[in-house]
């Protein structure tokens, strides 16, 4: 397929990072930031991109293919996220991104399966992070994402990403929302669905999309260390940020 390298339809990316460290573990990449979510967790650090993306500006698509094919020799990959990056059409953007043969990281909340599924077997994303926000239990789920949640669709997403690509899942820790035995049951869903990979991160309370947990204390260091302790339990599992 030939690409307009001037544009790529169903896709605006409203924000760039052109070289970060911290968003796929052991690669450079640059991240795409896709506006719009269909959930709203009281947790979620990036709510303007959610709520307020229409007041962002777009970059342009061609700034970003000129970025990567100028820095394809330094950078590993491309991390696309967002927001929910598969409420767009997301094709043309990693086709794109695998003609300057980089690779391309995919962010997820897993709502959506079968975008995962097309995607995966078009072999056109190399490594998928999945948000597991919550034990499988439709209260719990719902309230930790702020919004109905189907959990067909989420179970549908870890088996697929844990069968089928490099992947990651991860939770971000929440006092009051999470405790060991949320983390227990998380883990051990995982664990059974194969995944080879859990990542529990701090909550950023000053970012915080929902008022009520801006005040809300940040999990300790130690307090980290004993959740990925019976994370561990199940699946090779660490902590990140500060
Ligand atoms: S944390 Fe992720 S899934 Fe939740 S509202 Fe923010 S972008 Fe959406």
């Amino acid at each position: 397929m030939t690409l307009q390298r001037s544009e790529v339809s169903g896709v605006t990316i409203k924000g760039m990072v052109e070289t970060s460290f911290v968003d796929w573990d052991g690669n450079i990449v640059a991240t795409l930031f896709l506006p719009g979510c269909n959930f709203r967790c009281g947790f979620c650090f990036n709510a303007k991109l959610v709520l307020e993306h229409d007041t962002l500006d777009d970059v342009p698509i061609s700034y970003v293919h000129s970025y990567l094919r100028s820095n394809s020799d330094f950078l590993d990959g491309v991390c696309i996220t967002g927001g929910e990056p598969t409420l767009h059409s997301l094709e043309e953007l990693c086709s794109l991104v695998k003609s300057t043969g980089l690779k391309v990281k995919l962010d997820t909340n897993g709502s959506s399966p079968r975008v995962l599924e097309e995607l995966i077997d078009s072999r056109l994303v190399d490594f998928v992070a999945m948000d597991v926000k919550a034990p499988l239990r439709e209260r719990e789920y719902s309230k930790a994402a702020g919004v109905p949640v189907d959990l067909k669709a989420i179970s549908e997403s870890i088996e697929l990403i844990a069968g089928e690509v490099e992947h990651e899942f991860r939770t971000t820790v929440v006092r009051g929302v999470h405790d060991r035995q949320s983390i227990r049951e998380i883990a051990g869903t995982l664990e059974r669905a194969g995944a080879r990979r859990y990542v529990l991160q701090k909550f950023i309370p000053e970012l915080a999309m929902s008022e009520e947990l801006r005040r809300v204390k940040s999990m300790s260091d130690a307090e980290m260390d004993e959740l990925v302790e019976v994370a561990a339990g199940y699946l090779p599992a660490k902590w990140r940020g500060r």
